[in-house]
């Protein structure tokens, strides 16, 4: 802007002016401000510098003066809860509980306090005992999602499918998703006992529970393997190149597994090689060169390797490439390439999987992470850990 027009920005600031002046009566604020007690100011101050002893202690004392005051209660009882004093949180809110004179709201909303003090001291029974006791609209989804928590932290599929569609028939929320993982849950259990029609059942629901997830697909397909249905499970896994096809990283051997068993294998390595085309997923990438050189030999492989070297900058495509171009060096060069192939191996790092959300590394894939217990917070695909990574 030029200088001499800067006084042009006087216009916006008096008409913001203006709507906050409408906006807010400022006598009211005044008069309103002075109504709040000081303890008030001072608890809060403590909860906004996270000094929740202080806190506490500031509400206690406030609830001498005012103990009628319900919302008092709750707010020492959840301080005493977010502390991990699960004792005090109880007793706060059962005290609420014992009082003569409370609305249908306010007593539902501690019956929920108490159900999530049980359910953070570890004492699912009683927890799910209060939480199946909460009514009305207003507290009613959150206990369902806290019942269907509880359900989950006890591995009790079932019934966290029974709630998590309860959910969804109260609120509306779309949670095919969580759903279908409970489904295959019940369906890995299922297979565990051997029962593979049993397990075909669940992820059949699981898939039209969630079409899009690739995980049902994914064990489906392992399960008409396990039976020999190689055909079968050969199309099932193909069905990932449309939703996800990333997640045919998870399963590419046991892909090359199939179609070796019934002898197309350069089926398998055509469809592969389009995929890539599209896409460089590494581990697919791993998958073509193997396969390549098994069915068309090291010269076609290497050529391969020179193209993938060509799209990824991976130091992995730079190994075959040197090895190939090493057979035709003399004695001497042939040692230095060799050298610098030493060198590479050194960098190409072990790969490791990480969770999105919390940083979480593991060696393999997960759908669910160990670590902060989110479902589909893994991609399919590792990341390299090193020093060319
Ligand atoms: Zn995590």
């Amino acid at each position: 802007m030029n200088f001499e027009n800067w006084w042009l920005l006087s216009f916006p600031l008096f008409f913001l002016l203006g709507w906050l002046a409408a906006k807010i009566d400022v006598k009211q604020l005044v008069t309103e401000s002075k109504r709040i007690p000081s303890t008030y100011i001072e608890g809060l101050n403590f909860l906004l510098n996270e000094e929740k002893d202080k806190a506490i202690e500031v509400l206690i004392q406030l609830s001498r003066s005012e103990p009628e005051s319900v919302e008092l209660q709750f707010a020492i009882g959840s301080l005493f809860r977010d502390k991990g004093d699960m004792q005090r949180a109880l007793a706060v809110h059962q005290g609420l509980l014992d009082r003569p004179v409370l609305t249908n709201s306010q007593r539902n909303r501690a019956v929920l306090a108490v159900g999530r003090d049980f359910m953070k001291s570890g004492l699912y029974d009683r927890a799910e005992e209060f939480l199946r006791r909460v009514s009305g609209d207003e507290h009613l989804p959150e206990a369902i999602k806290l019942l269907t928590d509880l359900y989950v932290i006890q591995n009790d599929w079932a019934r966290a499918i029974d709630t998590a569609y309860k959910l969804r028939a109260t609120t509306g929320v779309k949670n095919n998703a969580q759903i279908a993982h409970f489904m295959i849950e019940l369906a890995a259990i299922c297979r565990t006992e051997r029962d593979d029609e049993g397990a075909i059942k669940w992820l059949s629901k699981a898939i039209s529970e969630d079409s899009l997830s690739p995980r049902p697909l994914i064990d489906l397909g392992n399960v008409f393997k396990g039976q020999g249905r190689y055909q079968e499970a050969i199309n099932v896994w193909w069905k990932l190149e449309k939703c996800c096809p990333k997640y045919i990283a998870l399963i590419s051997d046991e892909l090359m597994d199939c179609h070796q068993n019934l002898g197309i294998k350069n089926q398998c390595l055509a469809k592969i090689k389009d995929i890539i085309e599209v896409d460089p997923i590494h581990e697919l990438l791993l998958s073509a060169f193997e396969m390549s050189t098994e069915l068309q030999g090291m010269e076609a492989a290497n050529d391969l390797a020179q193209d993938f070297l060509r799209k990824t900058s991976d130091v992995t495509w730079a190994i075959p490439v040197l090895n190939s171009i090493k057979a035709n060096l003399e004695e001497t060069s042939r040692q230095e390439v060799y050298l610098l192939i030493r060198v590479l191996e050194t960098y190409r790092q072990d790969k490791q999987y990480q969770c999105e959300s919390c940083g979480f590394q593991a060696n393999t894939h997960y759908w669910r992470c160990p670590a902060c217990r989110l479902w589909d917070t893994y991609p399919p695909t590792a990341i390299q850990i090193g020093a060319l990574g």
